[in-house]
């Protein structure tokens, strides 16, 4: 299996593999880079077909989350772990301890949080052998619940992108489709609809999807209308690779700005959306509220005031962004990605 040559590769810093005969446990942790700070990112649990498969996943969400935590103004590197096993059967508390000493083994270099396969009681099992763990609930209650803080930061992605793409400075009377109504989406509407947006909805949960309709006064549409739906912007918060090029070519939105992760299909897809004068929002900045979150928990002054006032900050992140791509010519994709490594010093 290549590493160093792998196509996801691109220079990971390190990559740790962890076994332990007598849990289980067979993990990888990549560390992509640690120029910003240590590298956050979560611990997924699946039941990988191959440790390629795995090999893959891990090198290619860590580099991922250099990107994220660059952009979201943290002081923190990129990196991911993931453990090949079946979260629902092979997750016993001797593998998490298992892992929590793999982490540990890294003094710090790596901290490790929730992600899917992965819960906050794990990290607590976790939390026992090391204490380089973010994601877990603090003594005051705060949080244990991303999600508000991701859509709160969305919601703030959605103002500054409505701003440069449609030159509006309120969002009343703003149409928006929003397609997944679950923990982020849900919250977005609610945002969108005390600031006096008109919503089209979809979701493939009927039930949920009446109830926030119904709820809102907003529009319930099939999950295929979504694309039709005649609106100023739309909001992908379903699965990821929601804006394929026939999609692209149906949206009658000008903007789009979510918070579902890899929503571009395809690299290709970022020059299409610039084609057809569709102003995107780079998913990765635009979804960072609740990493930005996890990374104050660490902090003794968390206070949650300051945690919104830093997740507002993707709305000034985007502020320059936005006419940076416009003056290069670029998709805002693109200059995401360039503006990152800048930060992180690679070219
Ligand atoms: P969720 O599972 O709570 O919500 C997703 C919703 O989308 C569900 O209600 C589901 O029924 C619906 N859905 C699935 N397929 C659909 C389809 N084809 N058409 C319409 N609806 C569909 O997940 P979430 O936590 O709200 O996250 C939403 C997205 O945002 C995901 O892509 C996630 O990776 C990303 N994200 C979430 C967070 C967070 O804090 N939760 C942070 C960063 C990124």
């Amino acid at each position: 299996m290549p590493l160093f040559d792998h196509p996801e590769f691109d220079h990971h810093r390190q990559v740790l593999f962890g076994c332990d005969p007598e849990s289980g446990l067979k993990a990888i942790i990549a560390i992509h880079d640690t120029t910003l700070g240590p590298a956050l990112g979560g611990l997924r649990i699946y039941p990988y077909a191959s440790e390629e498969e795995a090999l893959t996943d891990v090198l290619r969400l860590s580099r991922g989350m250099s990107y994220k935590s660059a952009m979201a103004n943290l002081p923190l590197g990129g990196g991911k772990a993931v453990i090949i096993a079946d979260p629902r059967t092979g997750k016993t508390p001797a593998l998490l301890r298992a892992m929590g000493r793999l982490v540990d083994s890294l003094g710090g270099r790596y901290i490790t949080a929730e992600d899917s396969g992965s819960s906050e009681a794990d990290m607590q099992v976790i939390a026992a052998e090391t204490a380089h763990v973010g994601g877990l609930r603090r003594a005051s209650g705060e949080s244990g619940d991303p999600s508000p803080f991701t859509a709160w930061g969305v919601f703030c992605a959605l103002k500054s992108a409505v701003r440069h793409g449609l030159g509006r400075r309120d969002l009343d009377g703003l149409r928006v489709a929003i397609q997944g109504v679950g923990h982020v989406g849900a919250h977005l509407a609610h945002h969108l609809h005390a600031a006096g947006a008109r919503l089209v909805l979809t979701d493939v949960n009927r039930e949920a999807l009446a109830h926030l309709a119904e709820e809102l006064g907003a529009e319930a549409v099939a999950p295929e209308a979504i694309f039709d739906a005649d609106v100023d912007l739309f909001a992908p918060c379903a699965l990821g690779a929601a804006l394929t090029e026939s999609v692209v070519d149906r949206l009658k939105a000008k903007v789009v700005c979510g918070a579902a992760n890899n929503q571009l299909a395809a690299p290709g897809v970022a020059e299409r959306l610039m084609a057809r004068g569709i102003l995107y929002t780079p998913d990765y900045v635009a979804n960072a509220g609740g990493v930005i979150e996890i990374a104050w928990q660490r902090r003794e002054d968390y206070d949650r005031a300051a945690v919104m006032a830093h997740i507002e900050g993707i709305g000034a992140t985007l502020d320059e962004l936005f006419p940076r791509a416009a003056r290069e010519g670029l998709s805002p994709a693109t200059i995401a990605d360039a503006m990152a490594r800048e930060r992180f010093g690679r070219r």
